[in-house]
């Protein structure tokens, strides 16, 4: 049936794949970015793990440890959504982390605006979705949005108590202890 020519017809995509709708461009671009960050972070996270271990702050040290493993499950669910819409996954090389951080307050304060950088990137990506209408993000970008209070909720929680401790080092024990039961 001639009307049924154009309707049937698989639609053939610059990358080659089938049926598979291939996603908008600037918003795979940007979300291979996002998957660099959450890497970047992990990185960045096992270092000062490695740091903490050597200073004697085993829970920090795990804390840390705990924090680089979500950021590769954030890392992850990105990649799969780029997977599951026929997108394109791209890694970069990371850079290399420092070895040394300073004192913990000084660690967490990093973290802390780490984790404010990306909380910006993640809202740049939200807005770009946004205005490409790329409304099969949305879900997961909201995900995000709201994972990113907790995260920047939980270090400035660690930064006020270290403040408040000051140079005291058995409360900084003792924190130490608590972080280490995440
Ligand atoms: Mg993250």
């Amino acid at each position: 049936m001639p009307w049924m020519q154009g309707f049937l017809t698989v639609p053939q995509t610059a990358r080659g794949y089938d049926a598979q709708v291939v996603m908008n461009e600037a918003v795979e671009e940007a979300i291979n970015r996002q998957i660099h960050a959450e890497l970047a972070s992990a990185h960045l996270y096992l270092a000062m793990s490695a740091s903490f271990a050597a200073e004697g702050l085993p829970g920090c040290s795990h804390w840390m440890r705990v924090q680089a493993r979500e950021e590769v499950e954030h890392a992850m669910r990105f990649i799969d959504h780029l997977a599951d819409r026929g997108g394109r996954v791209t890694l970069a090389a990371l850079d290399q982390p420092p070895s040394e951080f300073g004192s913990a307050r000084s660690a967490f304060e990093q973290v802390l605006e780490h984790e404010r950088e990306v909380t910006r990137s993640i809202h740049t990506l939200y807005e770009l979705s946004l205005e490409q209408r790329d409304h099969a993000s949305q879900p997961l970008l909201l995900s995000f949005i709201s994972e990113q209070i907790e995260e920047e909720k939980s270090a400035a929680e660690i930064v006020d108590q270290l403040r408040m401790v000051g140079d005291s080092k058995g409360s900084l024990l003792f924190i130490d202890r608590h972080l280490g039961k995440r």
